[in-house]
């Protein structure tokens, strides 16, 4: 595969969006963490279309530290996955680690994250000591975990979670995959050869609100689950099927009934209640359907799943080995 000239060992990626409040307490924690490492390094920012001032602090970093500095901007607002996968797009290290830009990760994970992938995992995911979020968030979050461990086959034990660090290998691949609709970590597993999971603290947002609301959650939980696992349609044809035997039974009862003892005409009531029941696990299963054909239907109008309005970098590290300027501006698709 092609590789460019400027490889470091480790590459951070971190989605920023509105984070204006933050981003300076996230700088002065994340440089001297990578620091003490003594390895090569860049931070890759990917600018998710905030509308406060994000841009022109991670501007601002990009001139001090544009030595191991990188700014992806996009036109808009694509989502944390999709900023994530821009960043895997313009990472180059060896090692790829991601992070929240609210401080929630400390950066001072980053190096036992390291030293696992060093001792020859490709895939290392994190789970929190002790959630720092508000109760109901960890527990719909803990049931969506049991619930997609088993439809989906993947063992991540502490989904919500986004430190987790990447081999080089998981990259290329991720890099290769053109799904609309995504859960990074969940895909990344697909493709890790030797997982493994580490316990690391997690902290309160330094500043700021949280970017998810529930609907949100909602969204990108259907994502993970539609994403990974065909099993929710497999659960309506099955409940499907054994409805249709229970309805065969309750005729051929009804029948016999019929020709012994006459006809039957009480019970108004509870065939309501129970046709309400079933019109109820029509709907949710037409629903569900439509999760799915939105889906592909997403998929197949294949527009770009993000823009990339311009990326801050300087030019000796740039792709093309462009040394006149040590701005890159590019408009790309992708
Ligand atoms: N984020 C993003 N785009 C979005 C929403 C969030 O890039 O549309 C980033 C956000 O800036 C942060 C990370 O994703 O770096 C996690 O977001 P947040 O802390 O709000 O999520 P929570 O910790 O509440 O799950
Ligand atoms: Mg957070």
């Amino acid at each position: 595969m092609h590789r460019e000239p400027f490889t470091p060992e480790l590459s951070i990626v971190i989605p920023v969006y509105n984070e204006e409040a933050g981003l300076a307490a996230l700088f002065a924690r994340l440089y001297p963490a990578l620091d003490v490492l003594e390895l090569s390094y860049e931070v890759v920012f990917v600018n998710d279309g905030s509308r406060d001032d994000s841009v022109s602090i991670l501007a601002e970093q990009f001139r001090m530290r544009s030595d191991v500095t990188r700014v992806v901007l996009f036109n808009g607002n694509y989502g944390q996955h999709m900023a994530i996968l821009a960043g895997f797009e313009a990472a180059r290290g060896e090692i790829i680690v991601t992070l929240d830009a609210d401080l929630q990760n400390p950066p001072e994970e980053i190096g036992n994250l390291v030293m696992k992938v060093r001792e020859g995992y490709d895939y290392v995911g994190s789970i929190r000591r002790k959630r720092q979020d508000v109760a109901w968030r960890t527990y719909a979050s803990k049931l969506m975990n049991s619930l997609r461990e088993r439809i989906t086959n993947i063992k991540i034990t502490d989904q919500g979670n986004m430190l987790r660090a990447y081999g080089r290998n998981v990259i290329d691949l991720v890099n290769r995959c053109a799904e609309v609709n995504t859960f990074v970590p969940a895909l990344a597993y697909r493709f890790a050869r030797n997982p493994t999971e580490i316990i690391v603290e997690h902290e309160e947002r330094a500043a700021g609100d949280s970017k998810y609301s529930l609907y949100s959650l909602i969204r990108l939980n259907f994502d993970l689950v539609t994403g990974f696992s065909l099993v929710p349609l497999q659960f309506f044809s099955m409940m499907g099927m054994l409805m249709s035997l229970a309805s065969a039974i309750l005729v051929a009862v009804l029948v016999l009934r019929r020709l012994f003892w006459g006809a039957e005409a009480e019970g108004l009531f509870t065939l309501f209640a129970i046709s309400f029941f079933f019109m109820g696990m029509i709907l949710f299963g037409i629903g569900l359907l439509g999760e799915y054909v939105g889906r592909i239907y997403q998929q197949v109008r294949a527009r770009p799943r993000y823009v990339v309005q311009a990326i801050l970098e300087q030019a000796s590290a740039s792709k093309d080995g462009n040394v006149a300027g040590v701005e890159r501006r590019t408009v790309g698709r992708h």
